[in-house]
């Protein structure tokens, strides 16, 4: 699962800084250029990776107005930029759990133990341990839930680094030495009507990242309530710099959604769910 979380004074600081470029550019003038970082990797400059130089003593500056990204944060911005302007800028939508989040989080906690601790399935999930029970048949090193977190020059950094700016939790990651292979799998609640790769593509683009030796990663979703393993993707480590930048278009356009703090509304059979709707914030 990946976090996002929320940061008032980073957003504070954003916020003034969004101002300020748009009212001292106007809504036509073209993007002052983004800073680029001295050294190492760059989300928009992939080809300049450096993975040996995975920490900076000095802060770089930013490269993103983005404060923080997630694959889930980008996911909500993706279905209607106006949701995720009051989620996670304007922060005025509490997060209600649903019964579909808290099954979410009990089959999760259940799947981390199991692999982890050993500890059996509880009786509601007993008929799934066939998946889990292969994967930790499978050889190599086990992670669950292992935490994945990067800076905006994309080098790994610890949780609690002041230029945290990916947060990434992998539901399980196998490190298999001998075949210089990460293999990765996401346990899902929902359905996979609109099954989507990108976050098992980013996923990869971590483990490369946890594991330079690595020459490839297998991963897949396990949908659990079809009772099913996904199809397996397989990233080769010299896809990185491609798959990077295909992420890099997408952080992109929440880039420039900050930068000139605009928000618009994507209406679609979503707002149905929306909270921000049920919590009044839009009329969508
Ligand atoms: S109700 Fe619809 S348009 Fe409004 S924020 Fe939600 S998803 Fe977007």
């Amino acid at each position: 699962m990946l976090s996002f979380d929320n940061d008032p004074d980073w957003l504070a600081r954003l916020n003034g800084q969004v101002k300020d470029i748009v009212q001292s550019q106007g809504c036509e003038k073209p993007r002052p250029a983004k800073k680029q970082p001295s050294s190492g990797t760059s989300a928009k400059n992939p080809q300049k990776t450096s993975e040996a130089d995975q920490k900076s003593a000095v802060l770089a500056p930013p490269i993103w107005l983005i404060p923080k990204i997630s694959h889930s944060a980008y996911k909500t911005f993706e279905k209607c930029p106006r949701h995720y302007q009051h989620q996670y800028v304007l922060q005025d939508i509490e997060r209600t759990e649903t019964e579909a989040t808290i099954w979410g989080t009990q089959v999760h906690t259940a799947f981390e133990e199991y692999v982890r601790d050993g500890k059996p399935l509880p009786e509601t999930m007993k008929h799934w341990e066939k998946f889990a029970k292969a994967f930790v048949k499978m050889p190599g090193e086990k992670h669950v839930e292992r935490g994945v977190f990067l800076n905006q020059q994309l080098e790994l950094v610890e949780l609690d680094a002041p230029d945290v700016w990916l947060k990434a939790y992998i539901d399980l990651m196998i490190w298999q030495p001998e075949k210089q292979t990460v293999v990765i799998c996401d346990w899902k609640t929902g359905g996979s009507k609109y099954v989507d790769t990108a976050q098992l593509r980013l996923y990869c683009l971590l483990a490369f990242k946890l594991w330079p030796e690595a020459k490839q990663c297998k991963a897949a979703y396990c949908w659990l309530k079809e009772d099913r393993m996904g199809d397996v993707m397989t990233m080769d480590r010299s896809e990185i710099d491609s798959e990077w930048s295909k992420i890099s278009d997408g952080w992109e356009k929440l880039d420039s959604a900050f930068r000139f703090d605009r928000w618009p509304m994507k209406r679609s059979a979503l707002c149905g769910w929306c909270e921000a709707k049920k919590q009044g914030r839009c009329g969508g």
